[in-house]
């Protein structure tokens, strides 16, 4: 059963009220204008993410996620909204903060690894590549990246040559080289995309790992649906918007606990978000299965708002009523 919930935190958790969140998305909108054609990439996305979350976000291809990061990454401008990380506004900053954010606060690992990475360096010097750029050099940044390949599991491959290195290895070294700068938000854009399911898994693993010992608030954007059991929170953006949320819970059994056994299950709960203006999305198989198409009635029953499909007639008689609506509005009968 889905469950509805606003995306203000004072309702979602009276503590979250109080924690300014690390990431704020409010009515967030993106339009590419390619020639004539305007494409609305995120039409009104609303998120929020706190700092050292570890979450992932779903959808299906086109439907605004690499927009989203690419916004987030300070890569992209939005058209309109409000964004805010670590309470800088994404819309408000110059070209010369946006540089800065970019080297500074965000680090990025993408799915196809010669994006990441100089396929003629070595592990290590791929790592300390951005270290070297920002302009600082010594005994402490080659420690650090060398402590960062370790903690990818790569210790004892930092003198190979990219090529060398398997496909998994690769992307692993791409973690590396997005951390390299100590930021303290990480996206990654379908980093599991071209490895196999138990390297998938070894690089969800990873992803937590860093989050536990850096406090690195980390977004995944990605098709596995394994993702689920490995981050805290998974949203789903459909057509542009966040469509639903679900949360993860680590739970003692308590009946297990009585006997003397500490036993810890999973549950997760999924939400459908409700926006600013009162909109939520439907799940597309539940309008399926009840043939509910443009219009449905709305039940206010004790604690519970029914929502229920209206026949085919019905819907043509609203439509004909709407027609006869406009035309009267049109000539001025009210
Ligand atoms: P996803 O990552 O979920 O597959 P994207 O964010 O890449 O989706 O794209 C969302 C929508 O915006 C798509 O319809 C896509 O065609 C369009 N789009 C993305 N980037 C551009 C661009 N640079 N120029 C024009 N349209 C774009
Ligand atoms: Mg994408």
């Amino acid at each position: 059963m889905l469950q509805t919930e606003t995306t203000t935190p004072a309702v979602r958790t009276p503590t979250a009220a109080a924690e300014e969140p690390f990431i704020f998305c409010e009515n967030l909108v993106k339009i590419y204008k390619v020639a004539d054609l305007e494409a609305v990439a995120l039409q009104g996305l609303d998120l929020q993410i706190q700092r050292g979350e570890l979450m992932a976000i779903i959808g299906n291809s086109g439907s605004g996620k690499s927009t989203l990061l690419n916004i987030l990454g300070g890569l992209d401008r939005p058209s309109a909204g409000r964004v805010t990380v670590g309470g800088r506004d994404l819309l408000k900053m110059s070209e010369a903060q946006l540089v800065r954010y970019k080297r500074e606060v965000v680090g990025f690992v993408w799915q196809q690894t010669a994006r990441n990475m100089l396929p003629y360096l070595t592990a290590i010097e791929n790592v300390e590549l951005p270290l070297v750029i920002s302009g600082r050099f010594g005994r402490a940044e080659r420690l650090w990246a060398r402590e960062l390949l370790e903690v990818v599991g790569l210790a004892d491959r930092t003198r190979h040559k990219l090529s060398e290195l398997s496909g998994g290895e690769q992307q692993r070294v791409a973690i590396a080289i997005g951390l390299a700068n100590r930021p303290p938000l990480l996206l990654a854009d379908e980093p599991t995309g071209s490895v196999d399911t138990r390297t998938a898994a070894t690089i969800f693993d990873m992803f937590r790992q860093i989050r536990d010992q850096y406090g690195t608030t980390i977004i995944i954007v990605t098709h596995d649906p394994k993702v689920m059991s490995k981050v805290d929170r998974v949203v789903a953006i459909r057509d542009g918007k966040t469509s639903t949320e679900t949360i993860r819970r680590v739970a003692i059994d308590m009946a297990d606990f009585a006997h003397g056994n500490i036993v810890l299950g999973e549950t997760h709960d999924e939400f459908v978000v409700l926006d600013g203006a009162g909109r939520l999305q439907i799940p597309r198989e539940y309008l399926e299965k009840l043939s509910i198409r443009k219009k449905v009635r709305l039940e206010l029953e004790g604690d519970q708002i029914i929502i229920r499909s209206v026949s085919s007639e019905e819907e043509q008689e609203a439509a004909s009523d709407e027609e006869k609506d406009t035309r009267h509005r049109r000539w001025g009968f009210r």
